[in-house]
């Protein structure tokens, strides 16, 4: 819309668009409103759109997913802001903590720890995606608390994954991120109902998807409405078998550069999953932050031999104050 266009003139255009069966999507910047058509474009005469009252112009935009992309979003770089931590901004945020939360005392520890180690986020799984109905599945909303509890008393935001829709309102109750895992990047109810719930979202990669496919699901975010999106590279895999045997997935830092370049969201990677190995995560962090990752998540456990879930590829908290320090110097020469 032109700068100085009516209300009258937007309302107009939205009536429009959803007279044609699509879905208006407005975004009111400072200067201009522009306003996004989501659903099927060929139903768009431009021509006659273009010649609206307060219209400036009107454009298509071809990628498949265009929601997504800096063009459509108007934007060249995105910032998430949760409680004060930006992730977005030019340093590397961490976010750390064990895969699952066990307990308040686990968790209390290895948060104090992982914040005293230079952390800004705490990480801590409570609905887990277990491949084996056999695994530990997590502590549900007890564990919910005890993120909460222990976020608050250390003042970090935390980070908890929704593993279903039934789930969201609960999550989001206590979590000031909900994160989307990678096995359910496909899962179209579970993002528009996460989306719905208002809270910045940490949308992991599919393991075996293509960035195509990532951003074009990702699409489901912002068209209900939320555009805190935080995107994760996590390692892929083919599914039904690893093709690498050495690794538990394969990380793909080329994606970094390639979602900075089609993207204004910011990217963060969990070398922790990509590798599944504890002597890999240090390593591929700082390749992960010279190819210019906006963050990490990393997961840390005091005691990684007695760990319910990911021992293996856990961190021990001094290992990663080593990472973060390493990590930082890496960030400001990768952003000379
Ligand atoms: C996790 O971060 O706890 C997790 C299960 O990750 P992913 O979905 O990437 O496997
Ligand atoms: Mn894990």
């Amino acid at each position: 819309m032109r700068p100085r266009a009516s209300n009258a003139d937007v309302n107009a255009v939205v009536r429009r668009i959803r007279a044609l069966g699509l879905r208006p999507d407005v975004s009111r910047g400072e200067a201009q409103t522009v306003i996004g058509i989501i659903g099927d474009e060929s139903r768009v005469n431009f021509d006659q759109m273009n010649s609206m009252a307060g219209v400036e112009s009107t454009r298509r935009i071809q990628a498949p997913y265009k929601l997504m992309t800096k063009e459509y979003l108007q934007e060249e770089r995105i910032i998430v802001t949760v409680n004060g931590e930006a992730i977005g901004r030019d340093g590397v945020v961490y976010i750390a903590g064990p895969c699952s939360v066990e307990s308040y005392d686990q968790l209390a520890r290895i948060g104090e720890q992982v914040k005293a180690a230079g952390a800004h986020m705490l990480r801590g799984g409570t609905f887990k995606p277990r491949t084996s109905v056999h695994s530990f599945q997590g502590l549900g909303e007890e564990g919910l608390k005890h993120l909460q509890r222990v976020g608050q008393q250390l003042q970090m935001p935390v980070v908890t994954e929704v593993r279903s829709e039934s789930q969201v309102e609960l999550v989001a109750e206590y979590a000031d991120i909900l994160q989307i895992g990678t096995r359910n990047m496909y899962n179209q109810d579970l993002l528009e109902a996460a989306a719905k719930q208002g809270k910045p979202i940490l949308f992991k990669r599919g393991q075996a998807s293509q960035i195509s496919e990532y951003l074009s699901f990702g699409q489901y975010i912002v068209a209900n409405g939320n555009r805190q999106i935080i995107l994760c590279e996590r390692g892929i895999t083919p599914l039904g078998g690893a093709f690498e045997q050495d690794t538990r997935n394969t990380l793909d830092i080329s994606a970094i550069p390639v979602l900075m370049s089609k993207t204004p969201f910011p990217i963060i990677v969990d070398p922790s999953h990509a590798t599944g190995r504890r002597e890999l995560v240090l390593p591929m962090s700082m390749a992960a932050v010279a190819a210019g990752a906006h963050g990490l998540i990393i997961e840390v456990h005091d005691r990684p031999e007695e760990a319910l879930s990911d021992g293996a590829q856990s961190l021990k908290p001094d290992q990663l104050k080593e990472l973060i320090r390493r990590c930082n110097a890496i960030g400001e020469l990768a952003r000379d």
